[in-house]
């Protein structure tokens, strides 16, 4: 599958330096403009932190959310842990998650080297199938749509890039049935793309939803059906070795400390902070997202 995600250009921390915590008033996202009347704004399950919990995760995207979903519902039962408390500095699903651009599909990353690269683009489409399997046995309305995306070349180098990434895929044994189609006559590529300016398309299959639906759904499912406890509005502070007993943690917060025995990390860009270890591996970028809702613009740009 071609790579052609620019590599980002403008840090907005400094690589090497603790990436601080979540800003508390972030810009209000497309999405989050929609889902201003949510139950869970402000949302704090109980009105104080609980003591103790089985396993306490950090951060409230897609990650954190996906995580208390599956230790609570997956598995043996008499595996599973009897409480999960989940802390997020802002609202619930106000990081990236709540800013992307909603779409799942696979993305060949040749730059990982070839096991590893196709490891990927098998762990996005099974990534792919189990959203969308979820999203149907938890009836969950996010406006999930399956589909296709296309990778568009409007020009002859931007076409041989393309070309030669499809063939490097192909070359080391990537899954091209069903995952990649190419379309090189361009009056085809224009036809399927609406792109006026298309000289070649590679078509593979896509999902589209509004991501926040989804995270919102499966914190309130994990709540409601599971006993979650959810604290908004709670930035962890710091974590340390639980001192009077063996083993275990003590997550502490502005608003009082839990005690746990195992704690998940879903903090995304602001890891480092928490896990210094991660200083020169994970740091925040500024990215943007892009809505273009004029279908005379959206056929000329790509
Ligand atoms: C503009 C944009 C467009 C994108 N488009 C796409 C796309 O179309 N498709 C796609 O697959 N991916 C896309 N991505 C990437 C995708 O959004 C992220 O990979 C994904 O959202 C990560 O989810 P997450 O749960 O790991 O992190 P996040 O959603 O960022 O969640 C992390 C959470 O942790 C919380 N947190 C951090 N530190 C602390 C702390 N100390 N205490 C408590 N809480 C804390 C944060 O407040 C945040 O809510 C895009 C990203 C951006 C920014």
């Amino acid at each position: 599958m071609p790579v052609h995600h620019p590599p980002p250009t403008f840090p907005c921390e400094e690589h090497g330096h603790s990436p601080g915590y979540p800003r508390p008033n972030p810009l209000l996202s497309f999405w989050l403009q929609h889902t201003r009347n949510s139950p869970l704004l402000g949302h704090h399950t109980t009105g104080t932190l609980p003591d103790k919990t089985d396993a306490t995760i950090i951060g409230s995207g897609l990650s954190g959310a996906a995580t208390a979903y599956f230790l609570l519902t997956a598995g043996p039962e008499d595996r599973r842990p009897r409480s999960v408390t989940l802390l997020e500095a802002r609202e619930a699903c106000d990081g990236a998650k709540a800013r992307n651009g909603g779409h799942y599909y696979p993305d060949y990353k040749a730059d990982f080297g070839q096991e590893q690269a196709l490891k990927i683009i098998q762990n996005e489409m099974d990534t792919l199938n189990l959203v969308e399997e979820i999203i149907a046995k938890e009836g969950i309305d996010c406006d999930f749509w399956r589909a296709f995306t296309y990778d568009i070349a409007m020009d002859q180098p931007a076409a041989d890039s393309l070309a030669a990434s499809y063939a490097e895929f192909a070359a080391d044994g990537g899954p091209v049935e069903g995952i990649v189609t190419p379309i090189l006559d361009p009056t085809q590529a224009h036809e399927a793309t609406r792109c006026q300016a298309a000289l070649a398309a590679y078509k593979c299959p896509a999902g589209v939803l509004f991501p926040r639906k989804l995270v919102l759904h499966l914190l309130g499912l994990c709540i409601e059906k599971y006993g979650m406890n959810l604290q908004t509005r709670t930035p962890v502070r710091r974590v340390v070795p639980r001192i009077s007993s063996a083993g275990g943690w003590r997550v502490e917060t502005d608003r009082g400390a839990v005690e746990t025995e195992t704690v998940v990390y879903a903090t995304n860009a602001y890891t480092a902070t928490l896990l210094p270890e991660f200083v020169e591996h994970i740091w925040p970028f500024k990215v943007k997202s892009m809505l273009v809702d004029d279908q005379d613009l959206a056929g000329k740009i790509g």
